[in-house]
């Protein structure tokens, strides 16, 4: 399949992927433990687990590497902006340790995993920082600070910032780290796959799950498989029948640029607090270093046109970062929580030994590795003493109810879209443009390629019934209301859809 944009890390990483199985020899397997999703969260899970005597089966929808994890800005650290002054204040002391202690055994993890296996993913020890752009960003970090020496955090306050668009202060936590999140992922494929306890299928879309007391059935497009334990690290949880995920995420989507700079590369990560955010670092390889930019959040398919979010960056690169050259841009989006902190754990009360791990707001990297750690000690039945404060099933103490007032109108606009009338029929479509037209008194989403070629689809999710929009900057259906993605073809690109979108046939004349 076509991916329509690549990464920096697609174009930097070797993916000698070594250990693909057929999928035709999937249907009927049975495994102690079946894995859906080989991202970060999925291929840590699987390498925790593959010297316990389980055997375990991981099947991912896509091509290895084309999740979230590919398109990440890869920041390893347990400084997610401004997060444990809000815990301590709406969770608990208690909590907030908690989650700390599950982003610093993250942390450590990677970092073991890439010394035990000597991965060479240009891992650099790093301090991460985030920065305050003006006096209210200022008593923001100046309150983080103070919960940083509640829960024992040996963090830092400085105002000698050397990034160029004159921050005021930052607070700082030292020996975090970076890396190039492709070159690991591959690797972490290898070993797994290479494991004789492991067995890894591409391109196998799980699309739904009949819970048993003692086993669950997982349903594929490649067959039926059985499993005693189901992880769900597919990003988006794709199943609808519990847990009731698709009312409790949203997605919210940043642009990123890779840039050569004539700027002599500073050291440290940093990101500042409220809009417009920037998040920046040098990636720092033998062949060359490049700035890492990433910027323009907005919740997914709220912009109507995506093109501005890559200019306002681009603005920004050029005003502080002079003479710099792009090498390479993209997007992602991420799954957000409304009390932003994941969900690790039971996917739900009423079904034993299926598991998820979702809504790591783009603190992904020692979240995933966290979330690997809870889910093979939950598998496994090991006490673990940091779990709790993530556990799907707990009562929000704060939810923030501007942001879920925000989902709730994003998806009523979606839906009243599919009875809105549309204008124009195939004829206004432009070369290089898509747009939904009536055809014959029915709406069909169209694409029109340079060689006047049309793609026709039907321009609703077949996730929850959205009406799509399409994206121009990179030609895609996106739905406005849980992410999912197609390309001009229908093929999913994204979940938490599980099946593509349908064809239509147009006459042309
Ligand atoms: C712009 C941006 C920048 C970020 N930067 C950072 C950063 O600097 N530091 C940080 O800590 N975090 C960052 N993050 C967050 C981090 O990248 C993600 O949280 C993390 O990569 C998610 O990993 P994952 O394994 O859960 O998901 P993914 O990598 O998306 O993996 C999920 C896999 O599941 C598969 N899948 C989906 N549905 C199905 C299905 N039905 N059947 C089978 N397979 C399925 C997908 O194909 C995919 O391969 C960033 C996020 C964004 C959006």
């Amino acid at each position: 399949m076509e991916y329509p944009k690549r990464s920096y890390w697609h174009e930097s990483a070797d993916s000698k992927i070594e250990i693909t199985k057929d999928r035709e020899l999937l249907k009927g397997k049975k495994f102690d433990v079946l894995i859906i999703g080989a991202g970060l969260t999925g291929l840590t899970t699987a390498y925790l687990l593959k010297d316990s005597g389980c055997k375990i089966g991981i099947i991912d929808g896509t091509t290895i590497g084309y999740g979230v994890s590919g398109y990440t800005t890869a920041k390893i650290t347990v400084q997610h902006s401004i997060i444990y002054s809000y815990l301590i204040e709406n969770f608990s002391l208690k909590q907030a340790k908690q989650y700390l202690t599950a982003n610093e055994e993250g942390l450590k993890l990677i970092k073991k995993i890439i010394e035990e296996n000597n991965i060479q993913c240009d891992f650099k020890e790093q301090d991460a920082y985030v920065y305050a752009s003006d006096d209210t960003e200022l008593k923001q970090i100046k309150k983080e600070l103070i919960a940083y020496k509640k829960l024992g955090i040996d963090g830092f306050y400085t105002e000698d910032v050397p990034i160029p668009n004159n921050a005021l202060a930052a607070i700082g936590i030292k020996n975090q780290g970076q890396f190039n999140p492709l070159k690991y992922l591959y690797s972490l494929y290898n070993i797994v796959g290479n494991s004789e306890s492991c067995e890894i299928y591409e391109n196998v879309r799980a699309l739904n799950i009949v819970p048993h007391s003692n086993y669950h059935i997982v349903e594929t497009d490649a067959g039926v498989i059985q499993a005693d334990k189901v992880v769900v690290a597919s990003h988006y949880p794709f199943d609808n029948s519990f847990g009731l995920y698709f009312l409790r995420l949203y997605q919210d989507k940043s642009y990123v640029i890779a840039a050569r700079t004539k700027d002599k590369p500073f050291d440290g990560m940093y990101i500042n607090i409220d809009d417009p955010i920037h998040s920046m670092r040098y990636q720092f390889s033998e062949k060359e270093n490049l700035l890492i930019l990433s910027g323009g959040n907005h919740r997914s398919g709220e912009k109507e046109n995506e093109e501005d979010s890559y200019e306002e960056l681009e603005n920004f690169l050029n005003t502080y970062f002079q003479g710099a050259e792009v090498v390479s841009k993209w997007s992602t989006q991420d799954c957000m929580t409304y009390d932003k902190v994941p969900y690790i754990g039971l996917y739900s009360k009423s079904v034993n030994n299926l598991y998820v791990a979702t809504g790591f707001k783009k603190w992904g990297m020692t979240h995933s590795a966290a979330s690997a750690l809870i889910l093979r000690d939950k598998i496994l039945t090991i006490d673990n003493d940091f779990s709790e404060v993530f556990k799907p099933s707990r009562i929000t103490p704060d939810p923030s109810a501007k942001e879920f007032f925000s989902s709730v109108g994003s998806i009523a606009s979606a839906f009243l879209k599919r009875i809105a009338p549309v204008p124009g029929g195939l004829s206004s479509v432009k070369a290089g443009k898509g747009k939904i037209i009536n055809y014959n008194g029915q709406k069909v989403g169209v694409y029109k390629n340079e060689n006047d070629d049309y793609f026709c689809i039907n321009p609703v999710c077949s996730h929850l019934k959205c009406s799509l929009s399409f994206n121009e900057a990179e030609k895609t259906w996106d739905c406005p209301c849980h992410g999912s993605r197609f390309d001009i073809n229908g093929n999913i690109l994204e979940g938490p859809a599980v099946n593509p979108l349908d064809k239509i046939h147009i006459k042309q004349h």
